[in-house]
């Protein structure tokens, strides 16, 4: 059976991955990013590079957007160059980047009013996940779409959990990123405890991750601070984001985070300390002193 025409909107390190891979795979590909410098390394190996989202859209039967947040997400697909005025009555789009709730929505009525099928499908995996095809796709929409994306999710992940309407995939992410965030944040704290207090932080440290609170995420904190290194596999800025739209998405429904909000905040101080840019586990580097302490 021939293959799919593709469209990856953001090559960042996650779509870039996700590219990749497709390429690897011997998919038709279009790739757009706004820097058109990370197109480069795409054009050697085979894929077109398009101007616009636009011009990706009309060219592929399965678009799939991996960008930064809302905004980027709004500009990618509503935006004058946007994808919604290349794709095709029928075409296939996945969003894959991590948003809120109230934006899926909106982009799922405006799909469908386009005649387009729309899946919401954030992953669970970070940059050498997307890299390897080992991502976990977390998926809301019609069965029938889902079916249709199944030869790419099954070259860019190893799972697809359907988890029902449009938007489901959205909420389980957000679900998930504000539980990450919590620990990652926790930990943090935790850290400047251990330190303030003179114990032997690769003792303190060895406790905790061998013990009750040593989850995947506090780990993976864990082994940054060991290798002293925060080069971003997931931006810390972005973490920030996804607790922001988890707390906004719960007190839509009357609910309060108070543990995300409280995370946030955790993250907005390392962010303003310059650590945004960094990979999340930077946490572990803001302050969290009190003032004049
Ligand atoms: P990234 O490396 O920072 O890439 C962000 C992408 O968004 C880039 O292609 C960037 O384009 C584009 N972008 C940003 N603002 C834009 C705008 N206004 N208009 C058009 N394009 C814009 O981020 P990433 O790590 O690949 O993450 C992408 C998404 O996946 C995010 O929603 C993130 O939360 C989610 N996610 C990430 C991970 C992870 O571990 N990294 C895991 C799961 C989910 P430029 O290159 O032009 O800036």
């Amino acid at each position: 059976m021939s293959k799919p025409s593709v469209a990856i909107l953001g090559l960042g390190i996650m779509g870039s991955g996700m590219a990749n891979r497709l390429l690897s795979a011997n998919f038709p590909l279009a790739v757009y990013n706004r820097n058109r410098e990370k197109c480069v390394p795409f054009a050697s190996a085979g894929a077109f590079i398009a101007d616009s989202p636009r011009e990706a859209a009309s060219r592929s039967q399965i678009i799939l957007s991996m960008v930064a947040d809302d905004v980027a997400s709004r500009e990618i697909w509503l935006g004058e160059e946007g994808a919604l005025n290349g794709a095709h009555a029928g075409s296939l789009l996945i969003e894959s980047s991590t948003l809120s709730g109230e934006w899926i929505q909106e982009l799922g009525t405006k799909a469908a009013e386009h005649g387009c099928r729309f899946l919401d499908a954030p992953v669970t995996g970070t940059k050498p996940h997307a890299a390897s095809g080992e991502l976990v796709f977390l998926v809301g929409g019609s069965a029938e779409a889902l079916d249709a994306a199944r030869p790419v999710f099954s070259v860019l992940g190893r799972d697809v959990v359907h988890l029902g309407p449009i938007g489901s995939g959205a909420l389980m992410k957000l679900v998930n990123n504000f539980v990450c965030g919590v620990q990652a944040a926790s930990f943090a704290e935790a850290l400047s405890m251990i330190d303030a207090g003179g114990l032997d932080r690769a003792k303190a440290i060895s406790i905790l991750t061998g013990g009750a609170p040593g989850s995947g995420i506090v780990k993976r904190v864990a082994e940054r601070i060991a290798g002293n290194d925060y080069t971003p596999n997931f931006a810390l800025r972005w973490m920030a984001k996804d607790l922001g739209y988890a707390v906004k998405e719960a007190s839509g429904e009357g609910i309060s985070l108070q543990t995300a909000a409280a995370a946030l905040a955790v993250f907005q101080q390392a962010i303003a300390e310059g650590h945004g840019d960094e990979d999340f586990s930077a946490i572990s580097k803001s302050s969290k002193r009190l003032p004049h302490s």
